[in-house]
């Protein structure tokens, strides 16, 4: 359930985040994809709308994200908090790998998040690659997302 978002929280939502995808880094004035201001913890888990609570995401990485708030790592085998955008530090998280194309989990939130939002679907990647031809990507401003 969303709701309602005033028109100068979500602008100062979308400044703060550098009008990217807090998660999967898609630029939103370059993509098709229709932007949502996300609930970190959802409102069906008591999530407030408060700036605190609320990001910027791209419609794929807010359908994958849902009413999730934790995801499975692969390598510990045990099941970690997501990425929170306001709480944790984006660097620690996440890198690029050597293309570069796909992200690379650093952490177990960062390889939870990156395999239940899935942040590197062959569209992101394909956007990723035509945007690294263009030399818009990676993002200049990652090292601001903390
Ligand atoms: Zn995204």
């Amino acid at each position: 359930m969303s709701e309602h978002i005033p028109k100068r929280l979500r602008e100062a939502i979308e400044r703060r985040a550098g009008r990217r995808c807090e998660y999967c880094l898609c630029p939103l004035d370059i993509t098709t994809d229709p932007f949502a201001i996300e609930y970190i913890l959802p409102v069906i888990r008591g999530g407030r709308t408060v700036s605190g609570n609320l990001a910027l995401s791209c419609s794929t990485c807010n359908g994958h994200k849902y009413s999730h708030i934790q995801g499975y790592d692969s390598v510990s085998g045990q099941s970690v908090p997501l990425y929170h955008p306001r709480l944790h530090h984006w660097t620690e998280h996440f890198t690029w790998d050597a293309d570069p194309i796909r992200l690379v989990g650093l952490s177990p939130i960062g390889r939870a998040t990156i395999e239940t939002l899935h942040l590197n679907r062959q569209r992101v990647v394909n956007l990723r690659h035509v945007l690294f031809l263009v030399g818009i990507h990676p993002p200049a401003n990652t090292e601001n997302l903390d």
